[in-house]
Order: C-alpha cells, then structure tokens, then sequence
C-alpha cells in the first residue's frame, strides 16, 4: 500500500517509488497461474496541476500458463506499462476508464491490486507450448508431444457417417 495523499494535496508534486508486488499467483476464476518471476515496479505519481494524479510504471513478470493444447505449463513473460490517470473530484481521486476501482482506498494505493487488473487487461489470447504442439489425445488425455498413444483417433466426418449407415443396411438386405 503506498499512501499518496501527499501528492494528491501538493499541485504539480511528483515522487518515484520502487516496490515490490508481494503477489505470488494471479488468481482468477479460470484458475491460479504462479508467477514465477517478478521485476521489481518502479512508479512514477505525479500532481498535474492539481486536476489528475498520473501513475506510470513498468510491470515485468513471468506467469506460469498452460499452453492452450497440451496444457503444460509454459513459462510466459508479461511485460507492460501502467499508465493511469486518476482525476481529483471534489478532492477524492475518480478513475474514469475502470468501474471498479479496488486497488484504491481512499488515497491508499494498492500496488498489487493495480497490477492486477493490467494482468487481466494483458492477458495473451493463447499460450501455446510451441508453434506446433501436438496437444493432447482426446480419448486418453495423454500429451502428444511426449509420444503416442494407442487411441483409435480416427473421428468420423458425420456426413461420411451417414453414408456408412446406408450402405451397412444396404448390405444387411
Ligand atoms: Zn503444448
Ligand atoms: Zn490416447
């Protein structure tokens, strides 16, 4: 938590601070991907002219995802900037881009909270373990990449399906 009154009460007052996330995992309903390395955050908060407070940082972090096919975890970098403008209203701090604003209480900025909902915000589409990851059978579960499995893999077209139906009655005639 860094209290940031001072800057909010003191027209064009700027600091940097260095701080570390104390965030071990992101934690979201899909699930809860460590996070294996962080850089430490250094944040920019900065007065302008009494109207906004500006928050900018650097966020570097690597996240444990599974890869979309196999899912295997892949080690995942994160890099990002923070670029926040934070508007002062009748002397409280209003972030008009997000809705809910639970990484501030007050003037009390929670670093982890921010950094948060930018994972959330950056979070890739797809994680793939590499380009051409076989994936997983989806008869046994095993991981392709690692070997073969016996599975009858073969997944009729149901069109062709139909046409086997046919002719199998056609034969039993
Ligand atoms: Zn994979
Ligand atoms: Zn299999």
């Amino acid at each position: 938590m860094i209290d940031i009154s001072t800057i909010v009460k003191s027209i064009n007052k700027e600091t940097t601070i260095e701080t570390e996330l104390t965030l071990t995992s992101f934690e979201s309903r899909l699930g809860d991907y460590p996070i294996l390395k962080k850089q430490p955050i250094s944040l920019h908060i900065s007065n302008v002219e009494n109207a906004a407070v500006h928050i900018t940082g650097t966020v570097d972090i690597d996240i444990a995802i599974p890869c979309s096919r196999c899912l295997e975890e892949v080690p995942t970098n994160m890099h990002f900037d923070i670029d926040k403008t934070l508007k002062i209203t009748d002397g409280a701090l209003v972030d008009e881009e997000m809705e809910e604003t639970d990484y501030l209480i007050g003037f009390e900025l929670d670093v982890d909270k921010l950094v948060y909902a930018e994972i959330l915000v950056n979070w890739p589409m797809r994680v793939l373990c590499k380009d051409d990851c076989k994936g997983i059978c989806k008869v046994c579960g095993m991981n392709l990449n690692k070997g073969t499995c016996s599975c009858d893999s073969f997944v009729p077209d149901p069109r062709m399906a139909a046409f086997q139906d046919i002719f199998n009655k056609f034969k039993e005639v």
